[in-house]
């Protein structure tokens, strides 16, 4: 059995870019992928990346963000139009499981007529993915704003995922409200992908150093904030902290 992998397939902000997909990361080994987000794009950065996405197993959505999720039916309808029968597992905040089927079933995307098999779940504090692999997810503050919304039904929680890989730790922070939403969960050791739209760069100075974290990796960011970050990699670097500005393809160093 490989190594697992884990590689960055979309790293642009909210805000479309012209050579990053939207909010996806894939977690690969051997002939098995299980993504983390799959925003715009998704489908055609794992084929730019030589993921193939009928090795798709699993997906696990942060939150109702278009750039989180919108890559979902263009993945099932590469899935059908390549004649793919398989199974796919789509993990979901479970307040947007009906509204979610019915925008799917409303794109012709029906469970049992197109070719691929899939199935909304709810998303759940602790998931085993394989043997040695596991999920367990935090609810972050990211859509407090929208927390009125839950009057007419609508879905208004997001999270952050740990990934639990061996005796690896993988965090993504998913999008956030403040850093103080994940400090509590961060594992030393930890190899962190952090959301960079939503927080203050001097925070990540001031809160990160010491707690461990064997890497940060900064997504979620706009070109025009990418000047910015570079400069916090070389503040970071004072502090003993390891940023890396990530692109899409990135492979993290686990
Ligand atoms: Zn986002
Ligand atoms: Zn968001």
């Amino acid at each position: 059995m490989d190594n697992p992998e884990v590689i960055i397939l979309g790293s642009a902000s909210g805000k479309a870019e012209t050579d990053r997909s939207h909010a996806a990361i894939a977690l690969r080994r051997d002939k098995d992928v299980w993504l983390l987000d799959a925003g715009e794009g998704v489908t055609s950065s794992m084929l730019r990346h030589q993921i193939d996405p009928e090795q798709v197993r699993s997906i696990y959505i942060t939150h109702l963000h278009p750039d989180h999720c919108v890559g979902i039916p263009m993945l099932l309808q590469y899935l059908h139009m390549s004649g793919y029968q398989g199974t796919i597992n789509i993990y979901l905040p479970d307040g947007a499981l009906d509204t979610f089927q019915k925008f799917l079933d409303q794109m012709y995307l029906i469970v049992g007529v197109i070719n691929p098999r899939y199935y909304l779940k709810p998303l759940t504090e602790a998931h085993q993915i394989v043997s040695d692999i596991s999920l367990t997810t935090h609810p972050t503050r990211h859509l407090q704003k929208w927390e009125k919304m839950e009057l007419i039904g609508l879905e208004t929680r997001a999270f952050s995922f740990r990934l639990t890989i061996g005796e690896k730790g993988v965090y993504y922070s998913g999008d956030i409200h403040s850093i103080a939403d994940i400090l509590p969960y961060l594992k030393e050791g930890d190899t962190l992908i952090l959301e960079s739209s939503h927080i203050d760069p001097d925070i990540i100075l001031s809160e990160l150093p010491g707690k461990g974290i064997r890497q940060v990796y900064l997504t979620h960011a706009s070109t025009d904030m990418f000047a910015d970050l570079e400069k916090l990699q070389f503040r970071a670097n004072k502090f003993g902290l390891n940023i890396v500005v990530v692109e899409d393809g990135l492979k993290l160093a686990l």
